[in-house]
């Protein structure tokens, strides 16, 4: 049976679903801001200051490797140049407002921005392995009826240093080591591929081994699927690995719950997802939302198994974590298990996302940083 009642608009959703215009950016602030700046701009900094270029590379490493976080720390610069920076150059990596920790170990951070923008950033330590689920925008302009961020709509993109600055911040808060190995999924609140010349910037960072030498490979990017996007990402060496966060599998159903899918329908996404160049033994996530009654059906499996079959890829099935208003209700878990069987059977290499930090509305789908009324 068909459900068309609560939270499945049948109009285009009232919201901004602006995506084909670039987001705004922050403001410059008084002072230059050396937190989140490649080489060649620290150079550029250092120049304007009359020292020399060397000096640059020191900054770089004391920013990105050491992960300092003051003026004051950069042990390997003389104290006059530490105190003209002071005076001269800020060094503001995004600060924790507030942190939830969740019974299950994750924690929850409210990063607070220049602007006085709060976004999100969750810590989930696995065992060994740690992942970091970063955020790319303030707000989101694609619109998702079933997503918490997706009603704040846009507010502007994240720069690189604060992209790159919620994994700095996390790190640092965690106590982990430089060369300790963590996954970073850019999962949180925003497309990362509406901003992806900033996310590119800040990946640059995070992936350079003189930097933070986190592994191009430990990296994922989520996309509800900008078409355009997914291209432009394909041509890059190295890139992040891709996540596509299907959620139905009718253009009917997609079309109503991500506006997305009125532009770049099923058969155009899986066209681009087929010819995304993946490197040997590389696979696309395909995340799929389990909404209740509106997208859970076995005749959704179904189809699923047939999109997930014209391109090499594994499936992330998420039961969907109730937020305020939204209409939607999770699956029953008899049905996540008849979906996975059903999947499993048909060769398809599938796992359940288990959200978490859910008791502290830290799981996917539920950073909003704004109250409704
Ligand atoms: N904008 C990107 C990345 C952020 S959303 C994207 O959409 O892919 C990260 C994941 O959370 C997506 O797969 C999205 O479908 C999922 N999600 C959003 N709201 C959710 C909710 N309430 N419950 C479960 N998953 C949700
Ligand atoms: Fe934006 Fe992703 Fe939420 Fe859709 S699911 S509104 S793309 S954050």
């Amino acid at each position: 049976m068909v459900r068309s009642g609560q939270g499945l608009p049948q109009d285009l959703p009232d919201r901004d679903v602006s995506w084909d215009q670039p987001a705004p950016e922050l403001q410059p602030g008084p002072r230059p801001n050396a937190a989140g700046l490649a080489l060649p701009r620290l150079k550029a900094l250092v120049a304007a200051l009359g020292e020399p270029p060397f000096r640059a590379g020191q900054i770089y490493h004391g920013l990105y490797r050491m992960r300092w976080t003051s003026w004051a720390q950069f042990s390997n610069l003389s104290k006059a140049l530490r105190a003209r920076l002071e005076a001269e150059v800020a060094l503001d990596w995004p600060l924790i407002r507030e942190s939830a920790h969740s019974e299950d170990g994750s924690t929850k951070h409210a990063f607070l921005l220049a602007d006085g923008a709060l976004v999100e950033g969750v810590h989930m330590p696995y065992g060994k392995r740690t992942t970091l689920c970063l955020s790319s925008q303030v707000g989101c302009a694609m619109g998702c009826t079933f997503c918490a961020t997706g009603l704040m709509g846009i507010k502007r993109n994240l720069t690189a240093g604060e992209i790159a600055g919620q994994v700095v911040t996390m790190l640092n808060e965690h106590g982990h080591g430089p060369d300790e190995a963590v996954n970073l999924v850019f999962m949180g609140m925003g497309e990362p591929l509406h901003n992806l010349d900033n996310l590119m910037e800040a990946f640059a960072l995070l992936s350079d081994p003189a930097g933070l030498g986190i592994s191009p490979k430990r990296v994922t990017l989520s996309t509800s699927g900008l078409v355009s996007g997914i291209q432009r990402l394909g041509a890059l060496k190295p890139r992040p690995r891709l996540a596509l966060s299907l959620n139905a599998t009718t253009d009917e159903y997609r079309s109503r719950i991500m506006p997305v899918n009125r532009v770049w329908n099923l058969d155009a996404l899986a066209a681009a997802l087929a010819a995304f160049p993946l490197e040997t033994g590389e696979r696309i996530t395909l995340e799929y939302v389990l909404l209740q009654g509106v997208t859970d059906s076995l005749e959704d499996g179904k189809r699923l198994a047939a999109f997930a079959q014209r391109f090499p890829s594994k499936v992330n099935l998420i039961p969907f974590n109730p937020h305020e208003g939204s209409g939607f209700e999770p699956p029953t878990e008899a049905r996540i298990v008849e979906l996975c069987g059903l999947l499993s059977a048909k060769g398809i290499t599938v796992s359940v996302r288990r959200s978490r930090g859910q008791d502290v509305a830290g799981a996917c789908g539920q950073l909003v940083r704004e109250r409704r009324s």
